[in-house]
C-alpha cells in the first residue's frame, strides 16, 4: 500500500498566499509595512541560503526582508548591542539570529547563544525562543507559536488529520522543535488548532528504551532527531501518519530522519523531504512576522 504524501509545498504557498494578502489589508489600513530582520554572522553556506530564502519569501508576501551580516570575528558583546538596537528600533517588528553561530575553531561555540537569544525582545521573537514565549505557550496561551511545530500543526490541520484522542509520538526534544511540538499537541483546548489538540504524547530521545516498540504504537510519528532515516519501515504502526522534520545532507542529497522508501509501504500518510515540513517553517515565520508587526501596531 502506497501512503498518502503530505504535501508541505502546496499548504505553505496556501498560507504565504493567505499571509501576503493579510499584509496587504494590514498595511491598507494604515499600518506598517512588517519588516523582519535577520541576523547572519560569519560565512556559513548552508545559513546563507537559509537566509537567502527567507529574504525572498518576506519580498513575496509584501514584508521587508533585511539580513544584517557580521564578520565571524564578532564579539559576544558586539552581536548583544546588535540584537538590542535592532530591539529597539520601531522599524523592525521581527528578529531572527540565524543559527547556528560560528564556533571559536576549537569545537565550541565562540558565543553564548542562550544569552544572545535571550536578547531578542520577546514582542519581536518571531522563533518564539525567548523564555516569555515559551512560558506563554506552556500554559496555553501563546503569543508567536514556533515556526516548525507551528508549520506541522497546519498541514495536519488542513489535511483534515485529527490527532485527538489519539497517541502521537515525538522522537526528538529540541527545544526547536520536539519540545514545542508536544506542548503544542497536547493542549487542552484549540489554542493552536483545535483540530491537532488534544491528543496523546510521548516524547523520545537517545535514551528511550524500545524506541521500535514506542514508535509502532503511535497513531502519529513525529520524527526530529537529525539521524538520517533511523526510522525504520518495521518501526511504524500500519496506517499512522509520519511527518518527517529531519533534513540531513546525505552525498549531496537531502534525506529525512525517515527511511522513506520504507516507510511509505506502511505509513497511511507521510511528509516527504525535501518538501514536506521545511516549506512550511518559512511560511509560519511569515505569519508571526506579521503578527509581531500588529501586535506592535494594533490598527483597530
Ligand atoms: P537536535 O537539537 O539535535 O535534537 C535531536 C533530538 O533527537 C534530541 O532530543 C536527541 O536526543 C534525539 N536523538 C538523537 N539521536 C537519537 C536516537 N538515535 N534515538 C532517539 N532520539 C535521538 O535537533 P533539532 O534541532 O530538533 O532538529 C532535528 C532535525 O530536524 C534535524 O535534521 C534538523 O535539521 C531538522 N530541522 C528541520 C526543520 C525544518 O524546517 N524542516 C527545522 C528544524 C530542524 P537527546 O535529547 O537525548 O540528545
Amino acid at each position: 500500500m502506497g501512503a498518502e504524501l503530505l504535501d508541505g509545498k502546496r499548504v505553505a504557498a496556501e498560507i504565504r498566499e493567505e499571509v501576503a494578502e493579510e499584509v496587504r489589508q494590514f498595511v491598507q489600513s494604515g499600518g506598517p509595512k512588517p519588516c523582519l530582520t535577520a541576523v547572519l554572522v560569519g560565512e556559513d553556506p548552508a545559513s546563507q541560503v537559509y537566509v537567502r530564502n527567507k529574504s525572498r519569501a518576506c519580498d513575496k508576501a509584501g514584508i521587508e526582508g533585511r539580513t544584517l551580516r557580521l564578520p565571524a570575528s564578532t564579539q559576544q558583546r558586539q552581536l548583544v548591542d546588535t540584537v538590542a538596537g535592532l530591539n529597539a528600533d520601531p522599524k523592525v517588528h521581527g528578529i531572527l539570529v540565524q543559527l547556528p553561530l560560528p564556533s571559536d575553531g576549537n569545537g565550541g561555540s565562540g558565543f553564548d547563544e542562550r544569552a544572545i537569544l535571550d536578547t531578542v525582545d520577546p514582542m519581536k521573537d518571531v522563533d518564539a525562543f525567548s523564555p516569555v514565549n515559551v512560558g506563554l505557550l506552556m500554559q496555553g496561551r501563546p503569543r508567536f507559536l514556533p515556526c516548525t511545530p507551528h508549520g506541522i500543526v497546519q498541514l495536519l490541520h488542513r489535511q483534515n488529520i485529527s490527532v485527538a484522542g489519539k497517541h502521537v509520538v515525538v522522537v526528538g526534544r529540541s527545544d526547536i522543535v520536539g519540545k514545542p511540538m508536544a506542548m503544542m499537541l497536547a493542549q487542552r483546548d484549540g489554542t493552536c488548532g483545535r483540530e491537532v489538540a488534544n491528543a496523546t504524547v510521548t516524547i523520545a530521545h537517545s535514551r528511550t528504551a524500545d524506541l521500535g516498540e514506542i514508535c509502532r504504537s503511535a497513531d502519529c510519528l513525529i520524527a526530529a532527531v537529525g539521524v538520517p532515516q533511523m526510522i525504520r519501515g518495521d518501526m511504524i504502526r500500519p496506517g499512522a501518519v509520519v511527518i518527517d522534520v529531519g533534513i540531513n545532507r546525505v552525498d549531496d542529497k537531502l534525506v529525512g530522519d525517515v527511511a522513506f522508501d520504507e516507510a511509505k509501504e506502511v505509513a497511511g500518510a507521510i511528509t516527504p523531504v525535501p518538501g514536506g515540513v521545511g516549506p512550511l517553517t518559512i511560511a509560519m515565520l511569515l505569519h508571526n512576522t506579521l503578527l509581531a508587526a500588529r501586535l506592535q501596531n494594533p490598527t483597530d
